[in-house]
């Protein structure tokens, strides 16, 4: 099976969930005194892949302690189900807002259809399996995990969702941040720099939320981040600022489409592309164009679906007002 692994520092590995095509998405392996806990779990399809990297770096299904989605969207939850299924010891711990949806599935699998149709959907995620409630952990804001003598902390962090935590570990002081740190794919990044940007996929975005979780992560003067898409970076200024600007161009974007006509999500996800390949033209990024944009499609659809639903709350609040 093709199945890199990437050790990082302190006992940390990453693999490709295997999510649409490589490097899109990944799932870490934490490992402590012989236990395991894994953040992310990409979807039922990376369940394999996962087994495969237990095996590879010495463990069993039964080493499993904790599986900890940053939230539920699929691509960082839908294997849950599975892998709880399969690691008899795991408990899964999860964000207040998530829980009830691991436990029933039903709506979730619902409302991720809207987004991406029913034969988009299946490919993507199979079924999703229902967690039995007494493996279910609720990580408040500020709640900390022992997992066997190294301390992880939950923070809340709206922004993309409003069931998102990001998860600092004490150890590598670093932070595993699911889509609160924006999107860095390796095929972008070049010997000196990293292309970052905001994702704001549907139905939670929230401009000002997003980057008051960002500066909360900050404040805890994180050495690395651990990102979902993909894999680790390091928080310079030059990322930072480089997110903060994306956020803001993507709030520009959205507000130059006020007008609500048939269209709207179609229009806004152009000017994205347009965008984003503009910014990527001035890096020394060498990946040819067709591929640029074959690898940014998905995220600027999924991102002007959920500046459309942003742009739609505030038009129903200025209409309540
Ligand atoms: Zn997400």
């Amino acid at each position: 099976m093709k199945n890199p692994l990437t050790r990082l520092a302190n006992n940390i590995t990453v693999i490709d969930a295997h999510y649409v095509q490589r490097g899109i998405a990944s799932i870490y392996i934490v490992a402590q005194n012989k236990k395991v806990t894994i953040i992310e779990t990409g979807t039922a399809h990376s369940v394999p892949y996962m087994l495969d990297a237990l095996t590879k770096l010495g463990f069993t299904t039964n080493d499993v302690e904790y599986v900890i989605p940053t939230h539920i969207h699929l691509d960082h939850a839908g294997g849950a189900g599975d892998l709880l299924e399969i690691c008899p010891q795991a408990k899964l711990v999860i964000h207040p807002r998530g829980a009830a949806h691991m436990i029933d599935p039903a709506k979730l699998e619902a409302g991720t259809m809207a987004v991406y149709g029913e034969e988009k959907y299946r490919k993507l995620y199979g079924t999703l399996k229902p967690i039995e409630e007494q493996r279910v952990m609720i990580a408040e804001d500020g709640f900390e995990l022992d997992f066997n003598g190294r301390i992880l902390r939950f923070i809340d962090t709206p922004g993309h969702a409003l069931h998102h935590f990001c998860i600092y570990d004490q150890q590598s002081e670093g932070i595993f941040t699911g889509d609160t740190f924006g999107l860095a794919y390796k095929v972008f990044s070049t010997k000196n720099s990293e292309f970052i940007f905001a994702t704001t996929t549907p139905v939670h975005f929230d401009p000002d939320a997003m980057l008051s979780s960002m500066d909360k992560l900050l404040t805890l003067n994180p050495k690395y981040l651990y990102l979902t898409h993909f894999g680790m970076i390091e928080p310079t200024d030059a990322v930072i600022a480089q997110l903060k600007q994306s956020i803001n161009a993507f709030v520009k974007i959205a507000q130059s489409e006020k007008d609500n006509s048939e269209g709207r999500v179609g229009r806004i996800e152009q000017k994205l592309m347009q965008w984003l390949l503009g910014q990527l033209d001035k890096t020394e990024c060498d990946l040819p164009l067709g591929d640029r944009k074959k690898m940014l499609a998905t995220d600027c659809n999924l991102n002007a679906q959920g500046l459309d639903v942003w742009l739609k709350r505030l038009e129903k609040q200025v209409r309540k007002a």
